[in-house]
């Protein structure tokens, strides 16, 4: 601050506005909690503005934790550039409308999660655009018309858990110009990078297993470099930006994503081949059972493992998982995934509750399908506490 007699209105107002002098740098980037920039002259606006010079305008815009977590997220995607958002749906939102306007469709894969199918049934109407679902990729061809502007998947399924063939989809989506989009929250760039196999945008929930400790919502969606300008500028628009502080949050989360993951995924393992060979477990849901109609598929897609997602149907249904429930004391029940500790949850009444019952019973989602997302807890202690508490069923 200046050395001129300030009044203390003034001198409050410019509180921390004294810069430490040091040699050194932060080891780690630090939280640049700023919504706004200040320029030294108006040929600076101007500069910045114009893309001349470096710098920041304003909070909306973008912000150094965003400009970092988007160059990691992106390289870990093989993607040019990448768009940080305030959650995963924020990112969707913005990728479709990257695409979409009024008039015009899309066709998606009705197995999503259940807030996203909400988007596309309930809002996107709205915005004059229509959205086809299709069941299997082979219905792809016939739902697409001369008004389908892009195709919409995601790489794992919420909540059974089936391996999507990235592959053929961009067979259809290149035979008709089409960008293909995918969701790989459930995934990871550590399990499989779409843009490798010909995906043109790849986005996620930082919510969930890139954040990784449950303390953050965010969404990133990475693309090419024209992809890119125009989510950045949407997302302007919409407000969709993230919170500094959550962007710190999810880089630090990322840095620990291929130990965790690693774990994860070998708990996941264990713990889908302990509960497949359970009587009271009628069914499991995991790629990388031998038995999973999505093994090879995936062990052709996957690098690394099959994932932290499992999910599985009790004996005696709905009733049976309540008392599943009260014999679970590490795994909590959390409508969200992708963190340290195991949780699991109940889709019916949780991520897929806006579904009426209907569709979730063509969707195959039943009252007694409990899904898991596998942390990295000792695996020895998962399935003690498991045996347990199927032993009250
Ligand atoms: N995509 C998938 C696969 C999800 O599971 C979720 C949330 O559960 C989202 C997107 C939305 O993310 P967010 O809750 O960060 O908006």
């Amino acid at each position: 601050m200046s050395q001129r007699k300030l009044k203390p209105a003034t001198i409050a107002a410019h509180a921390g506005s004294v810069k430490p002098q040091s040699g050194t740098v932060p080891e780690v980037e630090p939280i640049y909690q700023a919504s706004v920039y200040r320029f030294a002259d108006l040929d600076t606006v101007d500069a910045v503005q114009e893309g001349r010079a470096e710098g920041y305008v304003y909070g909306r815009y973008g912000l150094p934790n965003h400009a970092s977590l988007e160059q990691v997220v992106a390289a870990l995607e093989g993607a040019e550039g990448a768009v940080v958002t305030a959650s995963g749906m924020g990112c969707i939102l913005v990728t479709l409308l990257a695409f979409a306007r009024s008039g015009d469709q899309l066709v998606a894969s009705r197995d999503l999660y259940g807030g996203t199918l909400a988007l596309l049934t309930q809002d996107l109407a709205q915005l004059g655009i229509e959205v086809r679902f299709v069941d299997d990729v082979q219905q792809v061809e016939q739902a697409i018309t001369s008004r389908t502007k892009l195709l919409l998947v995601e790489t794992i399924t919420n909540p059974l858990v089936r391996v999507t063939d990235l592959r053929r989809w961009v067979d259809l989506a290149r035979r008709h110009q089409l960008p293909l989009v995918v969701d790989n929250t459930f995934a990871t760039p550590l399990l499989c990078r779409p843009r490798e196999l010909g995906a043109s945008v790849v986005l996620h929930s930082l919510t969930k297993f890139l954040g990784g400790h449950s303390d953050l919502l965010g969404g990133v969606t990475c693309g090419n470099t024209q992809f890119v300008k125009r989510a950045r500028t949407l997302s302007i628009h919409l407000g969709t930006n993230l919170s500094p502080f959550d962007a710190w949050l999810a880089a630090r989360g990322i840095k620990t994503l291929g130990v965790r993951f690693r774990a994860a995924n070998s708990n996941a393992q264990t713990i889908a081949e302990f509960l497949a060979q359970h009587p009271k477990v009628t069914k499991v849901y995991y790629p990388g059972l031998p038995t999973s109609p999505d093994h090879a598929l995936a062990s052709e897609l996957f690098s690394g493992g099959y994932g932290n997602m499992l999910a599985f149907e009790m004996q005696g249904g709905l009733a049976g998982l309540k008392r599943l429930l009260k014999g679970l004391d590490l795994i909590g029940l959390v409508p969200s995934l992708g963190g340290v500790r195991t949780t699991c949850s109940h889709p019916a009444k949780t991520s897929h509750r806006s579904l009426s019952a209907a569709e979730r019973q063509r969707l195959g989602i039943s009252d007694g399908l409990l899904r898991l997302s596998v942390g990295i807890e000792d695996a020895a202690d998962l399935l003690s506490e498991l045996e347990q508490a199927l032993e009250q069923v």
